[in-house]
Formats: structure tokens, C-alpha cells, sequence
């Protein structure tokens, strides 16, 4: 049975994931009427659903968006800070590597935790959560979208007076614009895919490794990988090439898998008592990059987050990224009196640079964690940047924190990180460069980057 209703000043929001269920609260504040329509049963209810990522790091970009929303402090709360990796390398000790000199952290979240949280705030501001109900077709001409009510199959059609895609990377939104002319669109897959592992709170409820830091297990074409929950536990991830010789499918049994885990991170495999249970039952997931363009579609129609820029999450920034999308999109809503039409076509001016730049960004950042994490040289060239942004602290800064630590658009962090890294690459050739790195003229490094910024 098909049922259509009109709702004057309507905002319909598609997903109602950490990005949605921001969005929303930042729309509701500025007096915006809000419904989202999100296909899974309500967070606050059900918890995490497993198949995306149970943990994940939250950093300024983040941060400012939930301020702006009023919840950055609430949000702190049931956040962990990680003021470095902890790096495990195969037969010798862990090696802690700070992400900033200045004690800067980033953190970690338990996704269904947030994502509750978030729509706690929603409610407040009188959102309306529609939830088990899944969007099925989208009409972009009339801005009308069916959805399925998935307890009773019955369809509905919901009429918006402006719709937001936030339904991820498989956005419905972005499958009706994939039909416009003009559209752009790429993906991607990489050929690894991940699992997650439960590394439990030992019996007295403790964490089992260092709590505030990141923990990587660099293994040259794959790694391990593991945030604190606050519950006690991490959640590991392992990142492996579905194929080959070295791979997903070639861990078909109990034994290959603990022969795989105790060759490759034995100090971690004793803190796994579920291993092999929940490497079997846990789902195998890929990882995809997703560009377009544009993002909006006459002044009605918005992606946000996963929808409009689907990235891999080597840089912990995919949700950071999507906050930003909500901030800048609100700021510029107000900026422009709510006039969407403007609004809209300045926040794709704004964004979609940005996006693809991350999305590149996230893509290099893989071979970093999995590769160069470990290698002396790569070490070395880390302190003297780490020296150089000690000594010039607003000329040189590293691109891990321009990206991290700052509001800077990525597309202009990657500029300027592309620069750092003809210049580094150059300074790593000085002879005996593990020596004599102090004597390096520190002023002139610094100088030549001004000079081609
Ligand atoms: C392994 C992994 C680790 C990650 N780690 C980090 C990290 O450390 N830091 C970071 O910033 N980012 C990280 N990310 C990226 C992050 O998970 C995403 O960028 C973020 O979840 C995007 O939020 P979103 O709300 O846009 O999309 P989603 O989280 O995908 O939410 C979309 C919502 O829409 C709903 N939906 C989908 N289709 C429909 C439909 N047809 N009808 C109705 N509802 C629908 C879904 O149920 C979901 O609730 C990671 C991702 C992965 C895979």
C-alpha cells in the first residue's frame, strides 16, 4: 500500500548514521523541522550492528563539528584519548611514536555508543527518527522518496522540501543523481579487506595493553590494528589482501589461522581467547573509495558524509571528514539567511576538492601504517620534521598534523605536504644523514618551503 503526505518546511534526512544524526541536531538547532529515515532499528535500543568498524578515532575536525552542535563535551565522556601509536614490531619490543610534541591526542569512540549519543541530541531538538525504514527510491524531480517500512513491507512516500542523502556509501540519493546528466562518478575497491577481533578486559576488567594509544602490528603488505573501547576491551582490525599468498583466502582452518597469528603478532594472540570463533564468524568486509560530483542537485538536494565521499580509513578521517561536511554546511546555511539554493552550491565549492584530496590522502596513508612505520629511515625522517615544527612551530607542520590537528582543507594540507615530501626526500639523501641530521640548516629548509607554499 503506497501512502503519500506533504509536510510543510520539511527537511528528510536518508540515514541516520553519526553524520545523519549530526546533521540533523545542527539543522534542528537552527530551527529546521527534521526527519530521518534510517533503515536499522534504533541505536539507543539495539547497540552496534557488526559490519562497519566498531571503534574509531575522532580528531579536531570532529571535535568542531560536535562543538558547534553543543556535545563535544558529552562526547568526551565516553572518548578515549591515544596520544601516539604504540608500534609492535615482529621480535623486538613496542615502540611508542607520539603523534605531536605537543601532547595532542586523538580518540577513540565506540561507534554504536556515539552514534546513540548523537541521536540522543537530536531528540532534544525535536528531530524526529524514523527508524526501520529503509529508502527505496528516490524522485529527484519531485523530491519524493518511497521508503520501505521493513516490520510490515508496506512502502510510503515521503514528500521533502529539502533531502539530504547521508545514507553512506551506497547512498540511494546518489544512486537517483547517478541518473542525471553530467554526473560524475567513480569507486574504487583496494584489495584488502578487514576483520575485527575482540581483544577482551582481562578478568579484573582492565585493558590488557597500554590504554591511550593506538597499537599497530606493521607487517610490510598487511597489519593489525587496535583501538580501546571503554568498556575494557580493544577492538583489533586486521587488514589483509582478500587473495594471494598471504591472504583472507588462504586462512581456511583453526590451524592456518593460529599458525598466521602466532607467527606474525605473537604478543597479541594470547590476549585473543575468541581468535578463531570470531574469525570465522566475523564478516570478511572490503574497503572502497567513492568520488563524485556534484553533490547537490538544484537547490534541494544534499549528500553528506559516506554518501557524496566514501574513503578508506587509513587516516581516521572518513567520520572527522563528514563532521566537517555538517559544520561547513550549516555554517554556510546561515551564512547565506537559508537560502539552500546558495548554501548548497557553496558547500560542494567548498567541499568536493577537499574530499577527493582526504580520499588520495587516506589511499598513501595505508602504505605508511602497514610499511613505513617500522623502517629506521622513515623514523628518522619523522624527528627532524617533528625538530622543524618544534623550531617553526606555524611554518612547517607535518602533514599527519596538518591533517589531524587542524582545520585546514585537506586539499591545501596535501599541497603543501606534496612540498615536504620533495624537500624531505632530498634532505634523506644527505650523507650520513643518521649523524649528522642536527647540523642540518634547519632556516633554509624551512625558507625553501615558504618559498614554493
Ligand atoms: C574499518 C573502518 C574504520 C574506520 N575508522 C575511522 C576512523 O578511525 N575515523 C574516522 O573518522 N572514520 C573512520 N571510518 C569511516 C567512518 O566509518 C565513516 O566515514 C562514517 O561511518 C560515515 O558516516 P555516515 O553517517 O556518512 O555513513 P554510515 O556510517 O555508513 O551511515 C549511513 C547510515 O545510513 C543508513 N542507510 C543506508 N542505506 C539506507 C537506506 N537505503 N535507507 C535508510 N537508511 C539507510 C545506514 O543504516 C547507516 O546508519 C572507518 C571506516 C571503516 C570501514
Amino acid at each position: 500500500m503506497e501512502q503519500a503526505f506533504r509536510q510543510p518546511e520539511q527537511i528528510v534526512i536518508i540515514g541516520g548514521g553519526l553524520v545523519g544524526s549530526l546533521l540533523a541536531t545542527l539543522l534542528a538547532q537552527s530551527g529546521y523541522k527534521v526527519t530521518v529515515y534510517e533503515w536499522r532499528p534504533d541505536p539507543r535500543e539495539k547497540g552496534h550492528q557488526r559490519g562497519r568498524s566498531i571503534n574509531l578515532a575522532l580528531s579536531d575536525r570532529g571535535w568542531r563539528a560536535l562543538a558547534a552542535a553543543g556535545i563535544a563535551e558529552a562526547v568526551k565522556e565516553i572518548a578515549i584519548p591515544m596520544y601516539g601509536r604504540m608500534i609492535h614490531p615482529l621480535g623486538a619490543p613496542p615502540v611508542f611514536q607520539p603523534y605531536d610534541n605537543t601532547g595532542k591526542a586523538i580518540y577513540s569512540v565506540t561507534r554504536g555508543i556515539l552514534n546513540s549519543a548523537l541521536c540522543k541530541e537530536a531528540f532534544k531538538y525535536g528531530v524526529e527518527f524514523m527508524f526501520g525504514y529503509r529508502s527505496v527510491e528516490v524522485n529527484l524531480q519531485t523530491c519524493q522518496v518511497t521508503l520501505q517500512h521493513l516490520k510490515s513491507n508496506t512502502l510510503t512516500t515521503v514528500q521533502a522540501d529539502i533531502l539530504i542523502g547521508a545514507d553512506g556509501a551506497f547512498s540511494t540519493v546518489r544512486q537517483a543523481m547517478m541518473r542525471l546528466d553530467r554526473f560524475n562518478y567513480c569507486q574504487h575497491y583496494i584489495d584488502y579487506g578487514y576483520k575485527e577481533l575482540t581483544i577482551p578486559p582481562d578478568a579484573k576488567g582492565q585493558f590488557q595493553m597500554e590504554k591511550n594509544c593506538l597499537h599497530i602490528w606493521p607487517r610490510g603488505n598487511y597489519m593489525l590494528i587496535a583501538l580501546p573501547n571503554i568498556d575494557g576491551s580493544f577492538t583489533g582490525t586486521l587488514f589483509l589482501p582478500f587473495e594471494g599468498e598471504v591472504s583472507f583466502e588462504q586462512l581456511t582452518s583453526q590451524e592456518k589461522v593460529l599458525h598466521f597469528f602466532r607467527c606474525n603478532f605473537p604478543d597479541v594472540v594470547m590476549l585473543m581467547p575468541l581468535l578463531v570463533e570470531e574469525f570465522f564468524n566475523n564478516p570478511t568486509s572490503s574497503l572502497i573509495t567513492v568520488r563524485c560530483q556534484p553533490w547537490t542537485y538544484r537547490g534541494k538536494v544534499a549528500l553528506v558524509g559516506d554518501a557524496a565521499h566514501a574513503i578508506v580509513p587509513f587516516y581516521g578521517q572518513g567520520m572527522n571528514a563528514g563532521f566537517e561536511d555538517c559544520r561547513i554546511l550549516t555554517e554556510l546555511l546561515n551564512h547565506h539567511q537559508g537560502n539552500w539554493n546558495t548554501a548548497l552550491r557553496a558547500y560542494e565549492r567548498a567541499r568536493i576538492a577537499n574530499a577527493n584530496a582526504i580520499a588520495d590522502l587516506a589511499l598513501m596513508n595505508f602504505i605508511e601504517m602497514r610499511d613505513y612505520v617500522a623502517d629506521p629511515k622513515f623514523l628518522l625522517r619523522k624527528k627532524i620534521e617533528a625538530h622543524l615544527h618544534a623550531l617553526f612551530p606555524n611554518e612547517w607542520i607535518p602533514l599527519y598534523t596538518m591533517v589531524t590537528f587542524s582545520h585546514m582543507p585537506y586539499s591545501q594540507a596535501m599541497h603543501i605536504g606534496k612540498i615536504q615530501d620533495e624537500i624531505m626526500q632530498r634532505v634523506m639523501q644527505t650523507e650520513n644523514i643518521e649523524h649528522c641530521w642536527q647540523n642540518l640548516n634547519f632556516e633554509a629548509i624551512k625558507n625553501e618551503l615558504m618559498q614554493k607554499i
